[in-house]
């Protein structure tokens, strides 16, 4: 497997006022590797999408390394590296009325990153990619020269998958991309995006809020907790085996679809709400609302470790040390 990106102890941090510091992620560090579909889901406030944000270079990061094809890519570089960056890396968005501009026309919008790249000569060979983007999107030819507000929800967020792919991205990071959208509309969007990924071969950092959301298109998942990974494993893993208290609760709360036939899990309810992300519990965040909290969860700050095989979890009840029982 090969990393495509490897995001070490990352963090960003906004300063709010002279005393009070937003720790939005606060040191994460695992891979996503070249191909597959890394879901990071956690409630919002989370720092989900600040991470989706930082690991892409919209954002500069506080502290930590991100290496992006092997280049780190948080260091100095040139305005050409930028450049190489930029077009290798795009974004897909959760609310397709407010990404898309207004006035301008689809095929401006899906055209503007081949435009800024410079990628393409002449208008006939432009109108050529964007008809050929409208196609891959399952748009067609009459949709070019319409505006935004002529679009349902759903086929803006193809005007958007369309402009994120004209530049011929290796890497995407799509956030919350279904969230708006009707319930009927997000698996054509699921399904889409699964065609993309495997005629262009893309990798995807896809974020949401909910864990049945990424089941289906995840090869792996992380779940983040007030600016932290709790844990990552791989999809199915994860649904069978949740190690981290926080995703035992977050699995326990998917509907079974088929009660009778799966075995059920016995329904984690968690209490309180998410501590503020400016004044996090000391020891393990989780500790407020956590139903097996331990003595030494209020001191001590878990680690980060490979429980086994591909699965990682920050918690003391995975340490020798701490482990009461
Ligand atoms: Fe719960 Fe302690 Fe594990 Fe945190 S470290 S999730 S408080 S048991
Ligand atoms: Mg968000």
């Amino acid at each position: 497997k090969e990393k495509l990106v490897e995001v070490r102890d990352l963090k960003k941090h906004f300063k709010l006022d002279r005393k009070h510091i937003l720790k939005a992620v606060d040191g994460i560090t695992f891979d996503i590797y070249r191909g597959e579909t890394f879901g990071l889901v956690g409630e919002s406030g989370c720092g989900k999408s600040t991470a989706g944000r930082t690991i892409m270079r919209m954002y500069d990061a506080t502290d930590g390394e991100v290496d992006y094809a092997g280049e780190n890519i948080h260091q100095h570089y040139s305005k050409a590296d930028l450049m190489r960056f930029n077009k290798s890396i795009q974004m897909i968005f959760q609310d397709p009325y407010a990404s898309l501009n207004p006035r301008m026309t689809v095929k401006d919008i899906i055209a503007e990153g081949v435009d800024i790249h410079g990628l393409i000569k002449t208008r006939a060979e432009r109108m050529e990619r964007v008809y050929e983007l409208l196609d891959l999107v399952g748009l067609n030819k009459d949709h070019a020269s319409r505006f935004p507000h002529e679009f349902s929800g759903g086929q803006r967020q193809r005007i958007g998958i369309a402009r994120a792919l004209a530049v011929n991205p290796d890497f995407i990071v799509a956030d919350e991309p279904i969230s708006a959208l009707d319930v009927s509309i997000q698996a054509q969007i699921v399904n889409l995006l699964k065609k993309l990924q495997r005629e262009q071969g893309l990798t995807y950092l896809f974020i949401a809020h909910d864990l049945s959301m990424v089941k289906h298109i995840s090869d792996r998942v992380g779940v983040m907790y007030l600016g932290k990974m709790v844990e990552i494993a791989k999809s199915d893993e994860m649904y069978r085996e949740p190690l981290h208290p926080y995703t035992q609760a977050l699995i326990s709360a998917i509907p079974v679809p088929n009660p009778s036939r799966e075995r059920t899990r016995e329904r984690i309810i968690l209490e309180g709400d998410v501590p503020s992300p400016v004044d996090p519990p000391s020891g393990c965040s989780f500790r407020t609302r956590c139903p097996l909290a331990m003595d030494v969860c209020v001191e001590v700050v878990p680690e980060w470790r490979e429980h086994k095989e591909d699965h990682w979890v920050a918690c003391h009840l995975y340490d020798e040390r701490y482990r009461e029982v």
